[in-house]
């Protein structure tokens, strides 16, 4: 091959700039894809310096300031000053860059990467990822250009902001850019001189237990007022003072220096029923943390401190958003395994209860919404599964169920029959009403043990 091709490149380069003046990265970004590993200032600097001594050949052999030698000098183009100061010529007014307006350079770029790293100082993270910012004229002054000269060559001007920037940022803190799932995304306008940063929240999995009776998972709301306070709920707006989320996620929220955080139980259990047992797990999503590499064992020992007596967690681990979703599509049929004490209206005797252990065994159960919810759900009847019950005497009239069944059959209603609308149920098949439930849910079968 011989040199024509190359010919034809600077012939294209030349035009390009007699029509427009453009920056060292403009004009190098257009010729992008025919070298890698240097930066679009580079190769826009060597395609003016080839350009800036053809100018001076032709000078000699013709005697004339070939035009090209005049603009690259307007561009800022040193050595193109240089010589024409030589050739005892005037310096040309100095003109912006047509594409970026002069907004593309090396200390613009520093100066932005500057700015954004004092305050990524503030944050621990492993990995980052920067995006860039370009006005939409910006990218329109480039396209329009790409076609009247047939570029093909071109890269896009993003990847030019990204790939400086990112560079001059990961020397700085020595982390490697994640495409997939980055720490910290960093939005740079090398135009304006800003930026932003986006955090990526982290994801923590574990197991609460709830020890007290009469705490929703969530804050509930007061019905009447709906959180403004009234004389109902004693100006709290709350039906509830605490809730499991707020035990285990304000503490959370101090260590990890997050802007908020997000619960994620897998399912949830009645206001006045406790978790004991392996625990019910659940997925603490902290947005914008400041700190990722915390131990958790710190995490679970103030959690457990406060709220001492109330909840407890176990089990933690850092998880994913990937974990979190899997967690929310398997809750609602992985199967849960519960203790109720319940006293009947009447003695039972233990041929009784190895009845209801029989009948139990391995049954579907079908299930009409249960009164008591129905506000919220749909009136419809499920089908779902019944493990086992096993029943302990404690007392004449007072028995211990354990009754492990598929995600979302109601055990209350397994038990009381909720006046048929469940079949078969407990009472019926021991031919006592219950009087009183005290109902704990002791393990929620984790996502990991579903197949
Ligand atoms: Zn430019
Ligand atoms: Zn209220």
């Amino acid at each position: 091959m011989s040199f024509e091709r190359l010919a034809e490149i600077l012939e294209k380069a030349e035009k390009l700039l007699l029509a427009h003046p453009l920056c060292d990265y403009c004009l190098g970004r257009q010729f992008s894809s025919l070298c890698y590993g240097a930066g679009n200032d580079e190769k826009g600097r060597a395609l003016k310096l080839i350009l800036a001594m053809w100018s001076l050949l032709r000078h000699k052999e013709s005697g004339e300031i070939p035009e090209i030698l005049k603009r690259l000098a307007s561009t800022g183009f040193k050595p193109a000053v240089k010589a024409l100061q030589v050739l005892g010529e005037e310096s040309p007014e100095q003109l912006p860059c047509y594409i970026c307006g002069g907004a593309l350079t090396r200390q613009g770029m520093e100066e932005v990467a500057e700015k954004t790293s004092e305050e990524l100082r503030e944050y621990e993270f492993r990995n980052l990822l920067v995006g860039a910012r370009v006005p939409a004229d910006v990218r329109e002054r480039e396209d329009e250009l790409r076609a009247a000269f047939n570029i093909d060559t071109g890269e896009d001007i993003k990847e030019d902001i990204t790939r400086c920037v990112g560079s001059i940022l990961q020397k700085k803190f020595k982390v490697p850019v994640e495409y997939q799932s980055p720490d910290i995304v960093i939005l740079v306008d090398v135009f304006s001189g800003s930026y932003e940063l986006q955090v990526n929240p982290i994801f923590i999995k574990g197991f609460y237990r709830k020890l007290q009776k009469n705490m929703p998972q969530t804050p509930w709301y007061c019905r009447r007022c709906w959180g403004r306070g009234c004389e109902k709920c004693n100006y709290t707006g709350r039906e509830y003072p605490e809730s499991v989320s707020e035990l285990i996620g304000e503490p959370a929220l101090k260590i990890f220096e997050a802007l908020s955080y997000k619960f994620h139980g897998a399912g949830r259990e009645d206001v006045d029923a406790t978790v004991i047992g392996t625990g019910r797990p659940f997925v603490l999503e902290l947005k914008h943390p400041r700190r990722r590499f915390v131990d958790l064992a710190i995490l679970e020992r103030a959690v457990n401190e406060g709220a001492r007596g109330k909840v407890e967690i176990s089990g933690l681990e850092y998880s994913s958003r990937r974990e979190l979703r899997l967690m929310k599509s398997l809750s609602p049929i992985a199967s849960k395994t519960y203790e109720a004490i319940v006293e009947l209206d009447g003695d039972v005797d233990e041929g009784a209860l190895k009845l209801v252990e029989e009948k139990f065994r391995d049954i579907v159960v079908s299930q009409r919404t249960p009164r008591r919810v129905l506000r919220r759900r749909a009136d419809k009847i499920r089908q779902k599964k019944v493990y086992y019950v096993e029943a302990e005497k404690l007392g004449d009239r007072i028995v211990k169920f354990r009754i492990k069944a598929q995600g979302g059959l109601y055990i209350k209603e397994l038990i009381d029959g909720d006046e048929g609308r469940t079949e078969p149920n407990i009472a019926e098949a021991l031919g006592r009403r219950p009087l009183r439930i005290d109902l704990s849910v002791i393990e929620v079968e984790h996502p990991k043990t579903v197949s």
